[in-house]
């Protein structure tokens, strides 16, 4: 039995990063696999705005939560699956307390695979998302836990996994997955424009795939830790895409929400 834990910052952040390869472990897969999702956030604060304040917060949290629930049916991932931190959306720190907090979590739940956000080189520079990335990393690697799992990055521009899928399966899945976030929309828009070309890109590395979802598994042990280093070039798009505009999100203070 393997247990697979999805780290995500958003509740709509799995949806077209590692949605094929969750619904292949949740519904086709013979092997009995354990699937988990743990949201370190709710998303209160996910709209663009502040014509939308006075939905922040936990309405909107809420809401979003339903919208998760609703897409993790289509795997068949109830929501008794779903850890939720509680960290506020955009504050997500890389902090000791964040560090213990995901160790006793891992201690407890024992995957023997994570999936996560990329925490260096990563095209999506959120900081939620890098710092739960860095979070996991430094975790494995500090040896906080007494047993290493499996961790594989998402969003990374330095893949070195591909899971393949069909050209029609974003039409049955992707799409409906992405449907399900209805507040989300409005980001989607955009974040889904370069989804087909990127996953075509992705699918040239595989034999027999037209579209796949990059991953970039982090190796722990000595003989293989070389693989982790990048070539000079991904090194430079990191540096451009930690400094794109859009992902430098603006929040409304946390004592603002606090006040609600
Ligand atoms: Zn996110």
């Amino acid at each position: 039995m393997t247990k697979i834990i999805f780290f995500q910052a958003h509740p709509d952040d799995l949806e077209h990063k590692c949605g094929h390869l969750m619904h292949y472990l949740a519904t086709k897969s013979k092997k009995n696999h354990i699937l988990k999702i743990a949201s370190i956030t709710r998303g209160e604060f996910g709209l663009p705005g502040p014509q939308y304040d006075k939905f922040k917060g936990d309405l909107l949290a809420k809401i979003r939560m339903r919208e998760l629930f609703n897409a993790e049916k289509i795997h068949g991932i109830p929501p008794e699956s779903i850890d939720f931190f509680g960290y506020i959306d955009g504050f997500v720190p890389f902090n000791k307390e964040f560090v213990n907090r995901v160790a006793e979590y891992l201690k407890k739940e024992k995957p023997n695979v994570i999936i996560a956000p990329e925490a260096i080189y990563s095209w999506y520079h959120h900081m939620d998302h890098i710092n739960i990335g860095r979070a996991i990393f430094y975790i494995i690697h500090k040896k906080l836990i007494n047993f290493t799992p499996i961790l594989y990055f998402y969003t990374s521009l330095y893949p070195n996994f591909f899971f393949g899928f069909r050209k029609k399966d974003i039409k049955t899945l992707t799409y409906k997955l992405i449907a399900c976030h209805k507040t989300q929309q409005w980001l989607l828009r955009y974040t889904m424009l370069p989804y087909r070309p990127f996953s075509r890109f992705a699918g040239r590395k595989l034999h027999g795939w037209d579209y796949a979802e990059p991953y970039r598994r982090v190796y722990f042990n000595k003989k293989n830790v070389y693989k982790n280093k990048p070539p000079l070039i991904v090194q430079i798009f990191t540096h451009f895409f930690s400094n794109l505009p859009w992902t430098k999100a603006k929040y409304p203070q946390v004592l603002k929400l606090k006040e609600n």
